[in-house]
């Protein structure tokens, strides 16, 4: 089983991921939660540039190519291949946002990622409205650099909303307590 979290900055996705993992775990299911950008080298590149934004949408696009390839041979398709759960806070989908928002097309970019990336069985996008997410993260959104901020965030998330429709997309509104939040992934999860 294959479970991917995503969603823009500030709506709770390590928190989700790590609630599902404990709850899969206690059901005596093999479970493996990881991230992206990963802690491997390309990963460690991106955390490095993300803060500075020193790198152009293309080659931000390269290096997570980079990072996932080697995340999907090393972890993702080995655990799945023994039949464990992988949980994923964030994949290719995050990709298609973020670097979409930069103005890469998140068609192509997708293209790109389902050429070697294992679509996910369940991808959760947990939803929130920008001005909310800005200010659990502690971002305002009154100044130059927060309103770009806040500017770039609302294009992920139309980017992330576009995939609601697809069979296994699951749109989870973030705005109630992490409980609630989880209460309705472990629903999903359940009726699988
Ligand atoms: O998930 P986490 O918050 O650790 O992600 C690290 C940062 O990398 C985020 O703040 C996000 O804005 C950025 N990011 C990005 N492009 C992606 C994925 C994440 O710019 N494809």
């Amino acid at each position: 089983l294959f479970i991917v979290l995503e969603g823009i900055d500030g709506t709770g996705k390590s928190t989700q991921t790590k609630q599902l993992a404990e709850w899969l775990r206690a059901q005596g299911r093999e479970v493996i939660a990881s991230r992206e950008p990963t802690d491997g080298p390309w990963g460690a590149k991106i955390r490095a540039t993300a803060a500075t934004g020193r790198l152009s949408a293309e080659e931000e696009l390269e290096y997570f190519l980079k990072d996932r390839r080697e995340h999907v041979e090393t972890l993702i398709a080995p655990a799945l291949a023994e039949g464990k759960v992988v949980i994923l806070d964030r994949y290719y989908f995050s990709t298609m946002a973020y670097q979409g928002s930069r103005g890469v097309d998140p068609a192509e970019i997708r293209r790109q990622n389902e050429a070697f990336a294992p679509v996910p069985d369940l991808l959760f996008i947990l939803d929130l409205d920008v001005e909310t997410a800005l200010t659990r993260i502690g971002s305002r959104g009154d100044t130059a650099n927060e309103f770009e901020k806040h500017d770039s965030l609302a294009k992920c998330r139309e980017i992330f909303l576009g995939l609601s429709g697809e069979p296994f997309v699951h749109i989870i509104p973030s705005g109630e307590s992490p409980e609630a939040v989880q209460e309705r992934i472990r629903g999903v999860v359940d009726s699988r």
